[in-house]
């Protein structure tokens, strides 16, 4: 054995030199050279770079893909050598197979072979180049915050004031980030908590802005989260999340944002005599995650065990959004606020408030803090806004004005059929109102649409005649049909026109 080594003991001192950088940054993950023309393909596997992820580079030009190098250590590692060897019948058998002529069914392969005539070539498949993605916004040049919101605007219906104040935190955010060296003045990280009812774009509003600014965005929900060693996701499971939405590159991550959904269900449990894992110690856990810290997770799995990689990731510079809808908030601000208003004269009724809509509106820390969050916690998230619930317009304006309304959506997928879809406003105004009682936000519109699209979507390709869908509104509400015409009496009225 100590032949088949003396053999490529030059070879490799010569190679040694020069794949000493290339193979330490493979290993590693970071600055993989991206400008050969051709992608890795794993050598046991067989999978290319594009499909198999990141590549453990060997000395001869041998790539093995993350899984199959796991896979691999996983398998040696659970190995019984010892147990084998100390077997006397086993040793007996070995030593007199390797005395004749060498081990059954096991024949070392000389890794220079691969390389030349005969060998599997390492490289084969041509990369696919990535296309050039422009982003809308560059986190590198900085846009203006009316200009975040103008982009946010395309995309996210109403909600002014968050948009606003995203805006401006995300824009003093990545300045931060950019202007590395504060010296003497540290700017203070501008992690944020979201407040607003379910269905009403929180998760909508980080994913188009991550989306925007082209940085990674991890989604995690604090559910799932409980302190390490229970049964659950770690804590530091979201910073993961993060990498791994940055295909592994520890920078990009490091410029990310960590969306926390979810966030009033950690709130302290009121009057518990058990451990509370799920609740207050996720937030104490989350703590240093907030501010910033230096946390090892596991590259490409979601646990760490002794065969991952580990990477170091440093969260002082990632965006953390926190989002929740806060049941029973509202209760919380009215009792504040009347008890404030009975003292003194200008006493208001406690009434005014039950009837003030946007009460949530006029949350402060105190009732964050008596929901149940920990003032340590909520002094981390300096940020604190509101979004409003869905008013009938709004949904109405969902659903046609985004650059991707879903009413685009249908029409895009009916044009190739040639057929023009249309909506009457009154259909529209139907679908807001069901969606309006189903009490899910906007996400209720989707599914009501789908409902009746079913039919539409089913019976139009049958007949090549029809040229115009109109829904109405008796449509919607189960009490007639829509209006279909004709393509004949469409080519009728032009040749109509057309004489005129
Ligand atoms: P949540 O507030 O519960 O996180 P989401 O952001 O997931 O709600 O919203 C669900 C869906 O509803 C989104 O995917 C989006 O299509 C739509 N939506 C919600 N609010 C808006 C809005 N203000 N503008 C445009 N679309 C919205």
């Amino acid at each position: 054995m100590s032949d088949l080594f003396d053999d490529n003991n030059e070879d490799r001192e010569e190679q040694q030199s020069g794949q000493e950088d290339k193979d330490t940054s493979a290993t590693t993950g970071a600055g993989k050279s991206d400008d050969s023309e051709y992608e890795d393909v794993c050598f046991i596997c067989r999978r290319p770079e594009s499909k198999a992820g990141r590549m453990f580079k060997l000395p001869n030009n041998i790539c093995v893909c993350d899984d199959c190098m796991h896979k691999t250590m996983e398998t040696v590692s659970q190995f019984d050598y010892q147990g084998m060897l100390n077997n006397p019948d086993i040793q007996k058998e070995f030593d007199e197979i390797s005395k004749q002529n060498g081990f059954p069914n096991i024949s070392f392969v000389n890794l220079a072979d691969l390389r030349g005539e005969g060998g599997i070539p390492n490289k084969q498949k041509p990369k696919k180049r990535k296309e050039a993605k422009t982003p809308a916004l560059d986190i590198r040049n900085i846009p203006a915050p009316h200009k975040i919101k103008a982009s946010l605007d395309e995309y996210v219906v109403g909600q002014e004031h968050a948009k606003k104040v995203i805006s401006v935190a995300v824009y003093n955010h990545y300045k931060r980030v950019a202007t590395n060296s504060m010296d003497s003045i540290e700017i203070e990280k501008s992690n944020m908590l979201m407040i607003g009812p379910t269905g009403c774009g929180k998760t909508y509003l980080v994913k188009t802005l991550a989306r925007l600014l082209d940085v990674p965005l991890a989604i995690a929900d604090a559910t799932s989260l409980t302190e390490a060693g229970y049964i659950g996701d770690d804590i530091e499971s979201v910073v993961s999340k993060l990498l791994a939405a940055a295909d592994n590159d520890v920078e990009r991550a490091e410029q990310g944002i960590v969306f926390i959904d979810e966030i009033d269900k950690i709130a302290k449990k009121k009057e518990t005599h058990s451990r509370d894992v799920s609740g207050e110690s996720v937030q104490q856990g989350l703590l240093k995650l907030l501010e910033g810290a230096e946390v090892e997770v596991p590259v490409g799995a979601n646990s760490k065990n002794a065969m991952v990689p580990l990477a170091t990731v440093n969260t002082r510079n990632i965006l953390f959004i926190c989002g929740g809808a806060f049941p029973e908030l509202e209760d919380i601000i009215k009792e504040r606020l009347s008890k404030s208003a009975s003292i003194g004269f200008g006493s208001e009724l406690k009434d005014k408030y039950d009837k003030d809509k946007n009460i949530l509106s006029k949350v402060a820390v105190e009732d964050i803090r008596k929901f149940g969050m920990i003032p340590e916690f909520i002094g981390r998230l300096p940020i604190i806004y509101t979004l409003e619930g869905l008013s009938k317009e709004m949904m109405v304006k969902i659903l046609k004005e985004p650059k991707n309304a879903i009413l685009k959506q249908y029409q895009k997928l009916l044009e190739l059929d040639e057929v023009k879809l249309q909506f009457a406003d009154e259909a529209l105004e139907a679908i807001a109102e069901k969606a309006m009682e189903r009490d899910t936000g906007a996400r209720a519109l989707r599914s009501i649409i789908e409902e009746f699209m079913l039919d539409i979507m089913y019976e139009i390709p049958k007949d090549d005649n029809i040229g115009i869908v109109t829904i109405t509104r008796e449509y919607i509400e189960g009490t007639g049909g829509p209006i279909i015409d004709i393509r004949s009496n469409l080519i009728n009225e032009f040749s109509v026109e057309e004489l005129k």
